[in-house]
Parts: C-alpha cells; sequence; structure tokens
C-alpha cells in the first residue's frame, strides 16, 4: 500500500524556525504519535501549534532533528507526495473557485457515487440537496456561500476521498454555530476513527475526548500524556 499505511508520527529532537537567523519556534520537540491515536494540541498563542503543523507539511523548516512517518524521514520524501498524503484542515479554510466536485476531487480521479459518499459521510449532502446543487454547482469565490464549519466539513470530506492516514484538524477560533460544531466532532470521531488524528484543540470538550494531549509551551513540550493524568 502506499506511504504512509499506518499514520505513526515520531519527531525527534525536533527544532523549527521561520527563516536562517530566526530564533526557532519550535525546540527540541521528543513525541510520538501512534497510529490511530487521537491527539490534543494545546498551548497559548505563540506556543507553536500551527508551527508544528507548518513542519509536518515541511512548508518551513526542521533544521534540527527529524520527523519519521512510518519510519520514513519527511525531509526524503517528494514536496507533492508528502502534501497529498497528509490531510491538513485549516482554522479558516478556502475553498476553491470552481464546482463543488472540483472542490472535493482537485485531481479529477473519483466517481460521481464515491463524491456523493464523501458528502454523506461529511455530513454534507443536506446542505447541498438544500440548496438544489449538483456536483457541478459553484462554489463561489473563497467558498463565501458556505458557512465556515461546512467549509471545515469539505476538506474532510477531501480528506476522506483521499484516504489520508493522518489528518491534522486545527479547531477554528471563530464562533461556528452549536449544531455544525457538533456535527464536525462527529465527523472527525467517525470517518476518521482509524487515522491518526492530531487536533490543535480550542475546545475542552476535544481535550478530554483525547487519547493524550500535548501541551507547548514557548516552542517546547511541556506536557504530553493522557487527559485524565493533565
Ligand atoms: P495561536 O494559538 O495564536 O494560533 P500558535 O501556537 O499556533 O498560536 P504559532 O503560529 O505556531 O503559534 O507561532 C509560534 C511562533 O512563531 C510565534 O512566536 C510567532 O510569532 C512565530 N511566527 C509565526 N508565523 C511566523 C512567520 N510567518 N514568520 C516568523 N515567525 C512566525
Ligand atoms: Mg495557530
Amino acid at each position: 500500500p502506499d506511504w504512509p499505511d499506518k499514520g505513526d508520527v515520531i519527531l525527534e529532537n525536533v527544532s523549527v524556525r521561520y527563516a536562517t537567523g530566526l530564533d526557532p519556534v519550535l525546540r527540541d520537540v521528543n513525541v510520538r504519535f501512534k497510529a490511530g491515536e487521537k491527539v490534543g494540541i494545546c498551548g497559548r498563542t505563540g506556543s507553536g501549534k500551527s508551527s508544528l503543523t507548518l513542519a509536518l507539511y515541511r512548508i518551513i523548516d526542521t533544521f534540527q532533528g527529524r520527523i519519521l512517518i512510518d519510519g520514513v524521514d519527511i525531509s526524503h520524501v517528494p514536496l507533492l507526495t508528502l502534501r497529498s498524503r497528509l490531510a491538513i484542515i485549516p482554522q479558516d479554510p478556502v475553498l476553491f473557485q470552481g464546482t463543488i466536485r472540483f472542490n472535493l476531487d482537485p485531481e479529477g480521479s473519483k466517481t460521481d457515487d464515491e463524491l456523493w459518499q464523501a458528502l454523506e459521510i461529511a455530513q454534507l449532502k443536506p446542505v447541498v440537496s438544500e440548496l438544489h446543487m449538483t456536483l457541478d454547482a459553484q462554489v463561489t469565490e473563497e467558498g463565501e456561500n458556505f458557512s465556515l464549519g461546512q467549509r471545515q466539513l469539505f476538506c474532510l470530506a477531501r480528506a476522506f476521498l483521499r484516504k489520508a492516514r493522518i489528518l491534522v484538524m486545527d479547531e477554528a477560533t471563530a464562533s461556528i454555530d452549536i449544531k455544525t460544531d457538533k456535527i464536525l466532532q462527529q465527523v472527525v470521531a467517525n470517518a476518521f476513527a482509524d487515522m491518526t488524528v492530531l487536533t490543535i484543540a480550542h475546545r475542552i470538550a476535544t481535550i478530554l475526548d483525547a487519547d493524550s494531549v500535548l501541551v507547548l509551551s514557548d516552542g517546547s513540550v511541556e506536557e504530553y500524556d493522557t487527559p485524565s493524568n493533565l
């Protein structure tokens, strides 16, 4: 099967910075996220949570240590491969201008049935049907015709179609209506039950539900333990 088929993530002495000459924003981080584990990541603003996701995508430079996914050092993986195999859902995602089909499946490799199934799993079928939309309906510029929570659900549908083993979810800090928020939690819990899920957590419920919680403080690991031990 395609790499990564398990979703085991190891950070070994990882230090990360935005550019040469700048101070590191992650310092000597050693953690292992086991395959299938649900991890909540928390810490104050500026502690390095988003930087950790950027390092996984190699958007910023790991200048010391290494990140292994299923035993492979990601610095040896071609960028396009790496980025297509990890699913990262940003806090405030924008959709592409184009059809729903294109937004779900930019490579055009899925059947209509698969696309509808993904919409169903992401609980977007009622949304799309209510708007009398087909797969070829246009998403307006940056997805403004969908709410923030719905845009995150579209990203989850895309991640599901890609069969990504690793999902990184940056929970929205902006207000999402309670119903959509519940749906988001459910979709992540159900559709990604077997996957490794790292959630940058802004909600206490996410932290309590996690298998383990990583607390970052000023770029270093402050705690990494089960929620009940914290
Ligand atoms: P928040 O909870 O506010 O999202 P965070 O934990 O995600 O915070 P990061 O965005 O990872 O924090 O920021 C960690 C450090 O990296 C901060 O000191 C920040 O100033 C710095 N930083 C973030 N983006 C850049 C950038 N583009 N260039 C240089 N430094 C940056
Ligand atoms: Mg952040």
